[in-house]
């Protein structure tokens, strides 16, 4: 089975473009939804944590999103620890999930594969662009954040131009309609390969 990168910068539409492959019924696995599941319900994941962050790290047994953001914004040292943590455990989560997967192809998203130089874990890998400032908009229409916040993520961000060198296809997804015919025709093209 061909594993299928998604990436693409901070609002690029990543999500949005998962999303319309799971329409064309493509198993999709978004990594950042199962760290944030796995950092509530991994017992192992939370005890690393706390010990990390101390017993902030949780309210309830939720993770305590804004406490951690606050720190990792503070000092960034503490983002690579928590990666360290529950990285691996995504991992094995996805070689778990991939292993019971039939579909000729998968897609997984995740907004970090080339910043890893985790390229050689896909047989291809999508790159989804979009204008910088209309990106900028629609997260700040989406999420309760600030410009400040979002060009702070952007600067850890390769550029799109050092992602599309590394990618084997591109969509751009300014128009939905656009990248919805983007996505069926590249749908189409991974099946061929596939056969
Ligand atoms: P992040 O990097 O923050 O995880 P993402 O790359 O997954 O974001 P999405 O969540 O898919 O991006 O899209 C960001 C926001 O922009 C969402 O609210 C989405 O509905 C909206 N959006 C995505 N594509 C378009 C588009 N072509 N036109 C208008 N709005 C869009």
């Amino acid at each position: 089975m061909i594993i299928v990168g998604l990436t693409g910068g901070i609002g690029s539409g990543k999500t949005t473009v998962a999303n319309m492959f799971e329409e064309l019924q493509i198993p999709v696995y978004i990594a950042d939804n199962e760290a944030k599941l796995l950092m509530n319900r991994s017992k192992v994941i939370r005890r690393k944590l706390i010990a990390l962050f101390g017993d902030e790290a949780y309210i309830l047994k939720e993770l305590n999103k804004p406490f951690i953001a606050s720190k990792i914004f503070s000092n960034k040292a503490y983002l690579e620890k928590m990666n360290a943590i529950v990285h691996p455990k995504v991992a094995s989560h996805f070689k778990r999930w991939f292993k019971k997967q039939t579909s000729p192809y998968i897609i997984k998203e995740a907004a970090i594969i080339f910043e890893q130089n985790k390229d050689s874990q896909y047989d291809y890998i999508i790159t989804v662009i979009a204008n910088k400032e209309e990106r900028i908009n629609r997260v700040l229409k989406r999420d309760n954040t600030s410009r400040k916040k979002i060009e702070a993520i952007l600067k850890n961000q390769l550029s799109d131009k050092e992602k599309i060198k590394r990618s084997d296809f591109v969509i751009i997804n300014n128009n939905l309609e656009e990248t919805k015919n983007q996505v069926l025709k590249l749908h189409k093209k991974l099946l061929r390969l596939h056969n």
